[in-house]
């Protein structure tokens, strides 16, 4: 038995037979992945379901995957057919949707502030927008990966004195995010999402660690946001928790002050009570809480699509970095460090930035559901960086 994921849980992925078999889509029950096309008729269009990935069932009507649900919920009850299972110890997890358009929002009022003081000493830590507007930037789809991808560190220019050098990032961090991805029919282009829909666009969640390099990012940021710092990695769960899976652990989010504008109002709780951890070689170097985020999930959907923007099935949106106001629960290691100025202690050795060969696992766990992890260890920079 694995802990977490129970009927109640059933995320979705897309998992192969390491025999080399192409991936199924599948949902996982404890430690086996179960391939939905293999469970004969569950009620809803079999082609949603013998197929590669999410992808199919992203584009259906919400109506349908609840209805899914459902019937996985009593049909798992029952003998499964061997030739439905897999053992993960035997698979491969893929990406588990084929990502769209991903979006990287700000959301946690506590890491802006702390970047803020960061990245502007002596300055107001958080401007004038952020209580008004759920801040965030486009980011780059292509490079999003499955937990388990390794990440070759990066190279970039980075700040020097008397200019810039071109060399890999001295500076290499995580971010611990919680992400959304979308589904259904896409409204048209030009008509906003309002507040009250948003929450059934919602498909389900993942971990997110949106790896930057800081040192690229301090020098790049100004004016137009984060780019070649950001783009080169996003690692995501390899499982897709169901918005419905979810739905019980929906809290209040934090009062917002000012009220934001009416648009971004909305009179259901989506805060989520997800606790989440990070850990680095093996050791938890952050703790946390998803609930404590300023701006909502569906704040984030509907200000994204509030100037007429498609929602598309496969977007993913991510939180933005998960800081909590008590120290030891910030979501990066620049925020854990002061920006290097107060190492941790891993392994009996300060640590500052990640160094080549570290391994670090994103983990959530709501209630009684054990979120899919984020795992990712650190590449050298390619050989050909170093003769720049
Ligand atoms: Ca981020």
């Amino acid at each position: 038995m694995v802990d977490g994921f129970g009927s109640d849980h059933l995320p979705y992925g897309s998992v192969r037979r390491r025999t080399g078999a192409p991936p199924r889509l599948c949902v996982r029950l404890q430690d086996e992945a179960i391939e939905l096309g293999a469970l004969g008729d569950l009620g809803v269009d079999p082609g949603l379901l013998d197929t590669p990935n999410l992808d199919r069932l992203l584009a259906a009507a919400p109506a349908e995957w609840a209805a899914l649900r459902a019937a996985l919920a009593s049909r798992l009850a029952a003998d499964v057919p061997p030739e439905a299972r897999m053992p993960l110890g035997e698979a491969v997890c893929e990406l588990p949707f084929t990502v769209a358009d991903y979006v990287d929002f700000y959301s946690s009022l506590e890491h802006a502030t702390n970047l803020g003081r960061l990245f502007r000493p002596g300055a107001e830590p958080l401007l004038p927008n952020w209580r008004h507007v759920p801040i965030g930037y486009h980011g780059r789809a292509s490079t999003v990966v499955v937990s388990g991808t390794p990440i070759r560190r990066p190279v970039g220019q980075l700040p020097r004195d008397g200019g810039p050098a071109f060399a890999p990032t001295e500076r290499l961090d995580i971010e611990l995010e919680l992400g959304f991805v979308t589904g259904g029919p896409p409204q048209p282009l030009g008509e906003p999402l309002p507040i009250d829909a948003a929450g059934e666009r919602i498909f389900g969640f993942v971990l997110v660690n949106d790896w930057s390099a800081r040192d690229v990012q301090r020098w790049e940021y100004v004016p137009l946001g984060p780019f070649l710092g950001k783009s080169f990695a996003t690692s995501i769960s390899a499982w897709v928790t169901p918005r419905a899976a979810l739905d019980p652990y929906r809290v209040p989010s934090p009062v917002q002050s000012p009220t934001p504008l009416p648009y971004l109002r909305s009179g259901d709780p989506w805060g989520l009570d997800v606790d989440l951890a990070v850990e680095l070689n093996g050791e938890v170097i952050s703790r946390g809480n998803a609930a404590g985020l300023y701006w909502s999930v569906v704040q984030q959907l509907t200000h994204a699509a509030s100037n007429g923007a498609v929602v598309r099935p496969g977007d993913l949106y991510a939180s933005g970095t998960i800081s909590g106001a008590a120290p030891g629960s910030e979501g990066s290691l620049i925020e854990l460090t002061s920006n290097g100025a107060r190492p941790l202690t891993v392994g009996d050795a300060p640590r500052t930035f990640l160094l080549d060969g570290d391994r670090v696992v994103l983990r959530g766990r709501a209630g009684g559901l054990t979120l899919g992890e984020v795992a990712g260890e650190v590449l050298p920079a390619a050989a050909a960086a170093s003769r720049r």
